[in-house]
């Protein structure tokens, strides 16, 4: 005998079941046979058939014969009578051995009231059925509902009620009673399944209606663009507005705040003082790059192509901005530090930026923030105002018209704070990852979302960038170029750029070296090349004007003809002077436009011990003036009485940033050294470092502008902090060449090198 596990069925005694011969197999464990005799047992819970145990049944069960059995197809069960389960034990196989013993019931049914009612069932059902896809279906089937019990087994799929209900009409005794509960708990669920499809239809009026209301809202839209397509002209101001408002794909709180605008302008009226201010607004609004930009794939050989396309040399840049690049890629978003260029002038900061740009496939924009003092610079201004504008970042933003490009922020250094807040923490919040996604213009009054702009700051100098500006960002320096990177940079773009730009064709016009050359050395006094980039056009508009009078000419400039292609004289070229004097010393300074030579300049006069700094430095050489005069006093015992009764005037011409004081420590410590003892120092012999009250010579900044002006200046011999050696790889090799550079240690090192005698008795020299 089989017995056969059944969760949640209806099989009750004179019924029939219907199943799948493949679940049969499963449940059984046996193939169907006609005529196998099978124990359905009653599951408590829905459990597989390994998970069972002897507890998971019901005590009462149904016996019941397989009378149809097609390997492939269905099992019919006919369901004979009660069961009581006496025993049962469960066999390692997953099986059970049971005993078990028929269990009496009261048969108080009139078969005739029976039939009756089941008819009266039966025909419910098909009623309910008629009109589905599926009545056939169920008809062919309803042939075989012999029973009330019968339909039980047929309908128990579909009906609702619990494991519990189910095996109580099988525990009831009284069969009429267990006729009625059967026949209540169909017609309930035939009630159930009326409601369910009365519901489900309403439910589909209610979606019927949305949709057709939504297509009939799109036909008038589809239709209105039809009649603006065909009068443009009639389009009103408020329409067109309407229009991109909605296509312009921005967020929902910038949309929400869009269409209240538009209505306020549509309650306005065109004629009214606000309505030009709201139109400008909106105008804003829906101009903006709302919708994402798609990221361009990014192949580092273009970018590598891009990058030395326009800008010879720089290569520790390009390397740098390369790596950036590869960052970029990889993670598909800026990552970590902003890049800030930090640079002289002219030295193709700016213009890096655009060929990042190019490098990325992505639009440049340039934003300038040189002498911006007022927050609303960057933020905007509330639109309260009249005249009230978007910050310049949004601004950048509206006119480049894309949501990622590379935005230059230009001159970082140049901010500064005023009473009307500080500009640079609103800078910060612009440039800062987690903060930057929902940038709020003060004008805009919506977020507008900054993540994907690439930003790169431009500076001369460090100095004056506000701190946590700083911090946000990786420094790259741009150090001036020397006098032959110049030369290319002008033959390999400036010059064509100059001629292309008038209008000059290949061949018709040629400038040898020596005419270059001559450029650098006596038109232009940069670390950059924007002046040499303004001598290039200067000689190119020369040109044209001949060969405008003269088209079959081809001119030929050398250095003999330069001076008629120049609209200006030579510059006067700061160069060292010949002549030594005891007390005068060749100094460098680092200013935001490079390098420069400086002298220092000393004297001694009769007096009291006073010492008197003039010249731009001011303090803080007064504090380097006194170091340098016990230094002096302490490497020259016999001349310290010198100082007691005289006063000593320093004078530093020109002027250089007071930043650059100390490192004029040791100039001021030699001049000096020079001016009691006598010696004097060779004007071609600079030197730059700070010095200690113990005579160490200290690391300063700048030495690759200081090196390049000696270079230009005429310097030979060079003396620098020893800690500065690690500086000297990234000076061009021809300026290194140009010049001998010895480092120092100590103070007596300085002296030691210039000849200058020292901790002995010199003779007198004043
Ligand atoms: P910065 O921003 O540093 O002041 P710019 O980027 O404005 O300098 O450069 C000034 C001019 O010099 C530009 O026309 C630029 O193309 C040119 N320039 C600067 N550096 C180079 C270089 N390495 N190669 C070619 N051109 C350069």
């Amino acid at each position: 005998m089989a017995q056969m596990p059944l969760y949640n069925t209806l099989a009750l005694p004179g019924g029939r079941i219907w199943l799948r011969s493949q679940d049969y197999r499963e449940l059984t464990g046996k193939t169907p046979a006609s005529g196998e005799k099978v124990t359905l047992l009653m599951q408590k819970e829905d459990q597989a058939r390994d998970e069972l145990t002897a507890e998971s049944f019901y005590p009462l069960a149904v016996a019941g014969t397989v009378t149809e059995a097609d390997e492939n197809a269905f099992v019919t069960i006919a369901l004979q009578n009660r069961v009581h389960i006496d025993e049962i034990v469960q066999l390692p196989n997953q099986a059970f051995s049971m005993s078990v013993s028929r269990s009496p019931e009261t048969d108080d049914l009139d078969p005739a009231e029976a039939r009756r009612r089941t008819e009266a069932v039966k025909e419910r059902i098909l009623s309910f059925a008629s009109g589905q896809r599926w009545e056939g279906f169920l008809r062919s089937f309803a042939e075989h509902w012999d029973s009330m019990w019968t339909i039980a087994g047929a309908m128990s799929p579909w009906l609702h009620n619990s494991v519990e209900e189910r095996y109580a009409l099988l525990a009831e005794d009284s069969v009429k009673a267990r006729f009625d509960a059967l026949e209540q708990m169909l017609l309930e669920g035939l009630e159930m399944v009326d409601v369910q499809s009365a519901a489900q239809s309403a439910q589909r009026e209610d979606y019927e209606k949305l949709y057709r209301e939504s297509a009939i809202k799109k036909q008038i839209e589809y239709l209105q663009k039809e009649l603006d397509a065909m009068h443009p002209e009639n389009v009103s101001e408020i329409r067109r507005l309407e229009l991109k408002l909605e296509e312009a794909g921005m967020n929902e709180t910038a949309l929400k705040e869009g269409r209240k605008v538009l209505n306020r302008l549509k309650g306005e009226g065109s004629n009214s003082p606000e309505a030009g201010m709201l139109t400008d607004w909106l105008d804003l609004l829906t101009a903006l790059p709302w919708k994402k930009a798609e990221a361009r794939e990014i192949s580092m050989e273009e970018a590598r192509k891009a990058l030395n396309a326009e800008h010879s040399g720089l290569d520790k840049v390009k390397r740098r901005i390369l790596q950036q690049i590869a960052v970029l890629r990889l993670k598909g978003r800026q990552s970590g530090s902003i890049l800030c260029f930090v640079g002289a002038p002219g030295t193709g900061k700016t213009s890096i930026g655009e060929s990042i740009a190019k490098a990325l496939g992505r639009e440049y924009v340039r934003v300038s923030l040189g002498g911006v003092r007022d927050e609303a610079d960057i933020r905007g201004h509330r639109r309260t105002y009249i005249g009230s504008m978007p910050g310049r970042i949004i601004d950048g933003i509206h006119k480049c018209g894309t949501s990622n490009p590379v935005m230059v922020l230009d001159e970082v250094d140049k901010l500064s704070a005023s009473y009307n807040g500080d500009p640079a923490s609103a800078l910060l919040e612009v440039l800062d990852p987690e903060q930057n996604f929902s940038f709020t213009d003060h004008y805009l009054n919506v977020p507008f979302d900054l993540s994907d702009v690439l930003f790169i700051c431009t500076a001369n100098t460090l100095d004056t960038i506000p701190e946590p500006l700083l911090n946000r960002m990786e420094v790259i320096q741009f150090q001036g170029y020397s006098p032959l990177e110049k030369h290319q940079i002008a033959r390999e773009h400036l010059l064509p750029k100059a001629m292309s730009a008038v209008g000059i064709p290949e061949g018709k016009l040629s400038v040898s070296d020596e005419a270059i050359d001559r450029v650098i050395e006596e038109y232009t006094r940069e670390a950059g090349v924007r002046g040499l980039k303004k001598r290039m056009d200067q000689l190119c508009r020369t040109a044209a004007v001949t060969l405008v009078d003269d088209p079959e000419k081809e001119l030929q400039v050398g250095a003999e003809e330069l001076p008629d292609y120049m609209d200006m004289n030579p510059v006067r070229r700061k160069q060292v002077g010949e002549t030594a004097k005891p007390g005068i010393v060749t100094g460098l300074a680092w200013t935001p436009a490079g390098g420069d030579i400086l002298y220092i300049q000393t004297l001694l006069t009769r007096g009291s011990g006073k010492i008197t700094v003039t010249g731009q430095l001011g303090d803080v050489m007064k504090e380097s003036a006194e170091i340098a005069v016990s230094l002096v006093k302490d490497m020259l015992p016999n001349k310290a009485d010198l100082f007691r009764d005289h006063d000593l005037h320093i004078h530093v011409p020109d002027g250089a940033t007071p930043k650059d004081g100390p490192s004029a420590g040791i100039t001021l410590t030699t001049a000096l050294a020079s001016l009691v003892t006598g010696f004097p120092v060779p004007p071609t012999t600079a030197m730059t470092g700070e010095v200690s009250l113990r005579g160490d010579v200290n690391p300063i900044g700048g030495l690759p502008e200081k090196l390049m002006a000696a270079q230009r200046s005429g310097v030979t011999q060079m003396l620098i902090p020893a800690e500065n050696i690690q500086d000297l790889k990234e000076i061009p090799p021809e300026v290194k060449d140009a010049l001998t550079i010895t480092p120092v240690e100590t103070v007596e090192e300085v002296l030691t090198a210039l000849d200058i005698p020292f901790r002995t008795a010199v003779p007198q020299a004043i």
